[in-house]
């Protein structure tokens, strides 16, 4: 196969070759022919068989020679010109294949080549560097998603080797197996929001659009967290403009909802305040979910809507940095918006902006 290759590639060198050759020689002839007679006529010379013979001769071996001559020119340039690059990008290209996304091609010198090769060049380092950065991040997420799991799983391990005590109280018995209970549930809820985020991500959204109240449905959502409030002693606030309904699919809305909410409550230390309102403002919804929590830093700030990103390590077994980065791309599809504002140890102030 490789030998058929090379033989072809030799082959379509020759031809290309002879052609060139051939067109070359035969534009010298006439160029030459023409010269000839114009200078016998203007010399007046008398065209005996013997001049004639010696001056094809001439021609002819100056015609086979300048033939020569610009076929190894083109054949320089040609390699200079085209080979050498078409082989820089096809070897790049290889790497590429066997998975070396690192490799990046420097430009051409536009003396010697003309600037397609440079267009050429600079989409292959773009796609070169697309193919890095969509690989780094595959290979976070799947960093990310095993260090996730490790934990629950040894919590489940431990606790099971502990369960198979012969003689364990009946108290013991029942924290081991809560344990348990606990991280299988943090397991399936970041499995179930790794597959909402996949299919957000990466598959075509139908949206089920319909007009639907929207201040009911943040009630609605709201209302499911009354025993956390009430067990942390989380005093509500709520000013909900009436009768603002909106267009939009109303289980993708309550994903984001019931994020920002679950982060509200899970931030905010026993005796604070989650206030949500709801106003109209020009073809806009927005809605506002504040807390008295513990508030974001900056640097903080500047990360949590990327996936598996957790700020606050303390509540890092109530989550798994999905939330957000979930709640972002909602509003994303949805072509909405949505802002945080922050202070530490005071609280933090989510907006999100509906288009009605
Ligand atoms: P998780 O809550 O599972 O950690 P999220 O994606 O929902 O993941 O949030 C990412 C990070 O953003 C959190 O770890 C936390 O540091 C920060 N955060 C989100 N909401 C709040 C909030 N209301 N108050 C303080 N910090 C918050």
């Amino acid at each position: 196969m490789k030998n058929e290759r090379q033989f072809r590639k030799i082959l379509l060198a020759l031809n290309h070759f002879l052609t060139f050759f051939i067109l070359v020689a035969f534009v010298i002839s006439c160029c030459m022919m023409l010269f000839l007679s114009t200078f016998a006529d203007s010399l007046d010379l008398e065209l005996t068989n013997e001049n004639l013979n010696s001056a094809a001769k001439i021609t002819f071996l100056n015609v086979i020679l300048l033939s020569l001559l610009f076929t190894i020119i083109d054949a320089v340039r040609r390699k200079l010109t085209v080979k050498r690059p078409v082989k820089r990008i096809t070897e790049a290209s290889q790497k590429i294949v066997q998975g070396d996304f690192s490799i990046r091609l420097q430009l051409q010198s536009t003396v010697w080549s003309d600037d397609s090769f440079n267009e050429i060049i600079e989409c292959f380092n773009k796609m070169a560097e697309e193919l890095s950065s969509v690989e780094t991040l595959r290979t976070d997420f799947i960093a990310n998603v095993s260090h996730e799991m490790k934990t629950p799983l040894a919590v489940i391990q431990n606790y099971g080797t502990l369960l198979q005590a012969p003689d364990l109280s009946e108290e013991k018995r029942i924290e081991y197996a809560k344990a348990i209970t606990d991280s299988s549930r943090r397991l399936v809820d970041m499995m179930t929001n790794i597959l909402k985020l996949n299919r957000l991500e990466n598959q075509q959204i139908y949206l089920n659009t319909e007009e639907y109240d929207l201040g009911e449905q943040l009630c609605e959502c709201l209302l499911q967290y009354e025993n956390v409030w009430e067990d942390k002693n989380i005093g509500i606030e709520t000013d909900i403009e009436d009768g603002l309904t909106v267009k939009a699919d109303a289980e993708l809305l309550s994903l984001v909802w019931n994020n920002l909410f679950s982060n509200a409550f899970k931030f905010t230390e026993s005796g604070g305040t989650v206030s949500l309102s709801l106003a109209s403002e020009d073809e806009f919804a927005v809605v506002k979910v504040r807390d008295t929590g513990c508030g974001i830093s900056s640097d903080i700030g500047a990360h949590i809507f990327e996936k598996f990103y957790q700020g606050d390590t303390s509540h890092a077994t109530q989550g798994n940095g999905l939330g957000l980065a979930l709640v972002k791309r909602v509003v994303d599809i949805m072509q909405g918006e949505i802002g945080v504002e922050s202070t530490l140890g005071e609280g933090t102030n989510f907006t999100v902006k509906i288009r009605r």
